[in-house]
């Protein structure tokens, strides 16, 4: 999709690139021309110069057919070879012309056309590495090729010359490019923030309209089972469904809750006390040992303790439900750089597939048969408004660990 969009337009671009090339090529290539040869008398003896015959009128005959050929290929939809087909073609019938008039003549070799310069100063503009790396190889290897074949050594004044500007025409070429890239990565995290922002908004909609009927359901559903106990084994399996129903509709409602949050001494231990007795229950069930450590007497944490509640207790339930077959569940708690909280979560579970970290908080990115792929990114979302940080890593059938760091005090 994306590609799709970008695709005309970066075309549209490198037209206009193209075009405003083929103009001041042709304006520098012919003011050259009739200025040395038809202005500009010859400094020694004041006469105009005579035009070498070289390649003769085939020269410009064979540089204006480059136009028509230009049009063409903008016609086939190929823009982006004009900028070659120009850079090399002139430099094959330079090299070739000059030859001719200077093989034949002791006369010494004083070339070097302002379009040279053009084609080096003009490169940044199609931002493009590998044309950039063309164009200056290219000029460079034109002046060391004509000067190994006609025994000159005065090539090495434009030799030296286009090595300086083509380190210009870098310079220009990485600051444009790097404008480019960071436009490219503010457009890109618009684009998820309003993904968010219609997400969020969305699923407070459905699920303040699903809530209601669910809690009637579970009622009746509860109801039902008391009055008749024994008349139906599906009544655990519905409530249990209903919950997990609920727990989906819970995570979307906090997607969707305008934030004011309240950020208020807390204290790390007493929230993480609390995630884990809300996961003990599954944790036991599966086997999973449980072990936390606090290095030392922490100082309080400014936060928001229900939102962070929210954070550990995704974290703790994704570590518990990787380990489907027991294991070892180890947080750590402990004050970095003494302004920073760091907790981390390690669990000895699947791990996660390099190709899917980057997926991680994507909304409803999941790999779970039933999960919601909504817990990172409520848990991304919330670390966030704290200025935190959330670290993965990640060993495949080995394990995960998960590190929050939060500063210790808001500003
Ligand atoms: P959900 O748990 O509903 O799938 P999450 O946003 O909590 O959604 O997690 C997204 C995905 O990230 C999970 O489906 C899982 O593939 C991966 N993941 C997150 N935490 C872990 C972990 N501790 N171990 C292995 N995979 C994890
Ligand atoms: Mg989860």
């Amino acid at each position: 999709m994306k590609k799709h969009i970008m695709k005309p337009k970066l075309m549209y671009e490198e037209k206009k690139a193209v075009a405003l090339f083929l103009w001041l090529f042709n304006i520098f290539f012919i003011g050259y021309e009739l200025i040395y040869y038809f202005l500009l008398p010859d400094s020694q003896n004041g006469v105009l110069r005579k035009p070498e015959i070289g390649l003769g009128y085939w020269y410009y005959i064979l540089i204006f057919l480059l136009l028509p050929l230009s049009a063409y290929l903008i016609k086939k939809g190929n823009p982006y070879l004009i900028k070659y087909v120009y850079l090399w073609s002139f430099i094959v019938i330079d090299v070739i012309h000059n030859m001719l008039i200077y093989m034949e003549t002791p006369k010494e070799y004083a070339s070097g056309h302002i379009v040279e310069v053009l084609f080096i100063l003009f490169s940044p503009i199609f931002v493009n590495k590998q044309y950039l790396l063309s164009v200056s190889l290219g000029m460079v290897s034109k002046y060391i090729f004509t000067g190994i074949i006609l025994q000159d050594t005065l090539v090495l004044v434009p030799t030296s010359i286009y090595i300086v500007l083509s380190g210009i025409a870098f310079v220009i070429f990485i600051r444009i490019n790097s404008y480019i890239r960071s436009l490219t990565r503010i457009h890109e995290e618009l684009l998820q923030k309003e993904k968010l922002a219609v997400i969020g908004q969305m699923a407070a909609a459905i699920a303040h309209e699903i809530r209601n009927p669910l809690s009637s359901l579970k009622g009746f559903t509860q109801l039902q089972e008391e009055r008749y106990p024994n008349m139906n084994d599906f009544y655990p399996i519905m409530i249990s469904e209903i919950d997990r129903i609920n727990s989906i509709v819970n995570d979307l409602m906090t997607l969707g809750k305008p934030k004011d949050l309240q950020f208020l001494k807390a204290n790390i231990e007493e929230i993480i006390a609390y995630t884990l007795s809300i996961i003990q229950y599954q944790a036991e069930k599966q086997e999973i040992s449980v072990e936390t450590t606090i290095a030392g007497p922490l100082p309080p944490l400014e936060c928001d303790s229900k939102q962070l509640k929210q954070v550990f207790i995704n974290l703790l339930k994704n570590a518990v439900e990787s380990m489907p077959n027991g294991g070892k569940l180890e947080i750590k708690v402990k004050v970095v750089e003494s302004k920073k909280m760091l907790i981390s979560i390690e669990d000895e579970g699947f791990g996660i597939e390099d190709k899917n970290i980057l997926n991680l908080g994507e909304p409803f990115f999941t790999t779970k048969q039933n999960g919601t792929g909504l817990g990172l990114l409520v848990t991304n979302q919330i670390i966030n408004d704290h200025r935190g940080k959330l670290k993965f890593e990640s060993k495949l059938g080995i394990g995960t660990k998960v590190e929050v760091i939060l500063p210790i005090k808001q500003k």
